[in-house]
């Protein structure tokens, strides 16, 4: 059976009172699909003030969700003020999104600091997903999925075509020696499944999507069913 990655990025969004809303609803909706998932692997990216409220909530409602970080420091524990090292999100979330286009952008992060980034988050046993825009850019060996973000199609509503995602993506495999390779850049309910459904597309990464539960479940069924 073809692989299927959701992996939702809340970007920097939600109080704690608003997540707590969003798994309640996210909840009554996956009452009635809990079966259709089974197999999927959906993961949810939250800022770091929110993962402890989300780990105790998925585990209390027993929701077939995952968790990811969206950053982690490049540095071990120590003197590092502000930084939330690897280390101390293991237990916490299972994922970690490294080298988004908006850190790159925002915050100057580079080639070396995403590959120190990635090196720590892999000692501390953290799944990592590696954004990069393009075929072109480096990826380190030992992340363990790829996510394929055309910078001018992130939080647009214009996205790629699936074609075009799947060549990329291809390409991106081939060079990268990295076999799964998702897509990000306004994925929606709506074209989730032309993405999907293409041979090379292993997932995808919906920013904006993932904000709405409601949104976000119909997202998912429409990734499985089509
Ligand atoms: C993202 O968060 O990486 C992203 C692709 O956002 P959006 O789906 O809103 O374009």
């Amino acid at each position: 059976m073809k692989l299927l990655l959701i992996a939702g990025n809340w970007k920097s969004n939600k109080t704690i009172s608003e997540s707590e809303d969003w798994i309640q609803k996210f909840n009554a909706k996956c009452q009635m699909l809990n079966a259709k998932w089974e197999n999927k692997t959906v993961v949810l990216c939250a800022p770091f003030t929110l993962l402890n409220i989300l780990k105790e909530s998925i585990e209390a409602e027993k929701l077939p969700l995952g968790l990811g970080a969206q950053d982690v420091s490049p540095f071990g524990d120590g003197a590092y003020t502000g930084e939330i090292s690897a280390r101390m999100l293991k237990g916490l979330a299972d994922w970690v999104i490294i080298g988004h286009s908006e850190r790159r952008k925002y915050f100057m992060e580079n080639d070396e600091v995403l590959a120190q980034k990635v090196a720590k988050a892999k000692e501390a046993g953290l799944k990592v997903i590696y954004c990069v825009p393009d075929d072109k850019m480096s990826v380190p060996r030992s992340v363990d999925v790829v996510a394929y973000e055309p910078v001018w199609a992130i939080g647009t509503g214009k996205s790629d075509s699936p074609e075009n995602a799947n060549s990329v993506i291809s390409s991106i495999k081939k060079q990268s020696g990295i076999h799964i390779v998702i897509y990000g850049g306004s994925v929606t309910a709506e074209n989730v499944f032309s993405f999907v459904s293409q041979d090379a597309i292993d997932g995808v990464l919906p920013g904006g999507a993932s904000l709405d539960p409601v949104m976000f479940a119909r997202l998912i069924t429409a990734a499985i069913s089509g």
